[in-house]
């Protein structure tokens, strides 16, 4: 009988700082790591030999990052202004014309432009949270799930919903009877969730929020997610008023749920959150739109477990976790009167990006940190050949502090994803094109619908003639 054939191999050698985020914080220097298929197989590592040997000097190794929320199918609207700043009903008729005609190959293509960008930004990890399936294309779930497959990262789709109640805001098009929510919910976690160590995709399940949904239906959704055993998640507190106790009649609160947002709540609200062990998603640049900044600081006191996310083009047109970790530390020195702090430190950044965002997804056993035996997602960025790193006394402040957009190396379950900075699984170039001949494709129907232009709209800041 043959042998299995080996799996292939990686070895990271010299590298300058290796931060491990294992339980004590270990940072090596002038280390090592290797990596058989989809594992860590050896930190400090003596060896010499390995399929890929890559060379770490002036490098600084971390832990793939996670992102813990978002909206893939918002990357093809990208900058239109009626999306950003309308009140609620002029948005949902904007948002509705742009999704009326989302396909299989639109939702694709989205998903391959953000998750392209995100693995570029060091994300090895990514949730997406679909709610709309317009025109009952429920196949648009499934389009996300093949891009991650193309491009190689390791995904956490949320299979959510908008249902047809009789004071939904949404035109009928856009939102889904109760028994159709339930079988189509049912239909992705039995295709593709695999509740494997390293597994490539683990689905979940929840609402667009608690305002788009019945409360029975809610109930129902929580019911059948821990039936199947997946995770549970949802926009909450994004506004005010939101009340955490539809959550708990809902049972969405638990170790087994992350929610994004959570930025208005109340010590009583923060307190049920530490409590019940639930876990939040940090949207940093979303908040800058809602006036408010998400109590980061205070709900870690209580031990609370945070990751964060990027959020869709409805409130940040970028999907890039450098940037979002940059403003996720600045950000907090806005709570500066209660917390007395001015910004995070890429420490604080760096654990809501790998173990906050892993505690998130319940896969903190097998990722976020560097330890032998977990899974083999790992960020090189090289600190010594980039200007905006150069005089910078600590290189790990210069990587969340100083700009830097892209790193140079992305291992993902073992496979190089990125090399030198350039994505290895998909043609850029090609999927640029293909990307902005939709999104127009898509703009055209709408503004024709809506009778306006999507493009134009040009307010002046500056009041003086010239
Ligand atoms: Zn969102």
């Amino acid at each position: 009988m043959k042998s299995a054939k080996k799996p292939k191999s990686i070895l990271i050698k010299n590298a300058d700082w290796l931060v491990t985020m294992d339980r004590q914080r270990r940072i090596l220097h002038h280390s090592s790591v290797y990596c058989e298929g989809p594992k860590i197989i050896e930190i400090d590592s003596k060896r010499k030999k390995a399929d890929k040997i890559i060379d770490a000097e002036g490098m600084v190794v971390l832990p793939g990052f996670i992102n813990t929320h978002h909206h893939l199918f918002q990357t093809l609207f990208r900058g239109v202004d009626r999306l950003k700043k309308q009140p609620i009903i002029p948005w949902v008729r904007t948002i509705a014309e742009l999704v009326r005609g989302l396909d299989y190959e639109a939702a694709y293509t989205a998903a391959l432009t953000g998750l392209a960008e995100l693995v570029l930004s060091g994300c090895t990890t990514c949730n997406d949270f679909p709610y709309f399936y317009p025109e009952g294309k429920n196949d648009l779930f499934d389009a996300t799930v093949r891009a991650a497959k193309k491009i190689g990262i390791r995904f956490h789709p949320v299979r959510g919903y908008m249902e047809k109640t009789s004071k939904g805001i949404f035109p009928d098009f856009m939102t889904q009877k109760r028994e159709k929510i339930l079988s189509e919910s049912e239909r992705v976690i039995d295709q593709y969730h695999d509740a494997g160590n390293f597994s490539m995709c683990q689905v979940g399940l929840g609402p667009c929020g608690y305002y788009s949904t019945s409360p029975k239906l809610f109930k129902e959704i929580c019911q059948l997610a821990r039936r199947k055993k997946v995770r549970l998640h949802t926009h909450f507190a994004e506004t005010p008023g939101e009340k955490i106790s539809i959550l708990q009649s809902a049972g969405c609160l638990g170790e087994d749920v992350w929610l994004a947002h959570v930025v208005y709540v109340t010590p009583r609200d923060i307190d049920i959150l530490a409590k019940t062990k639930t876990n939040v998603c940090y949207c940093p640049i979303c908040n800058m739109a809602k006036k408010k900044v998400a109590p980061i600081i205070q709900m870690a006191k209580k031990k609370i477990r945070i990751g964060i996310g990027v959020d869709g083009s409805a409130s940040n047109d970028s999907s890039n976790l450098l940037i979002e970790g940059r403003i996720a530390g600045r950000l907090q020195g806005l709570n500066r009167e209660i917390t007395n702090v001015s910004y995070l430190r890429a420490t604080q950044i760096l654990e809501m990006l790998t173990l906050g965002g892993a505690s998130c997804l319940g896969r903190l056993k097998f990722l976020g940190s560097i330890e032998t035996g977990k899974a083999a997602d790992l960020v090189l960025i090289n600190v010594s050949n980039k200007l905006e790193c150069a005089g910078a006394h600590n290189p790990l402040e210069a990587i969340f502090h100083t700009g830097l957009t892209r790193v140079d190396h992305v291992i993902v379950n073992g496979k190089l994803l990125v090399e030198n900075g350039n994505l290895t699984t998909y043609d850029l170039a090609k999927l640029v094109n293909n990307q902005n001949s939709i999104s127009r494709k898509l703009a055209k129907e709408a503004e024709k619908n809506l009778g306006v232009s999507l493009i134009l709209d040009w307010t002046p800041l500056l009041k003086f003639d010239n």
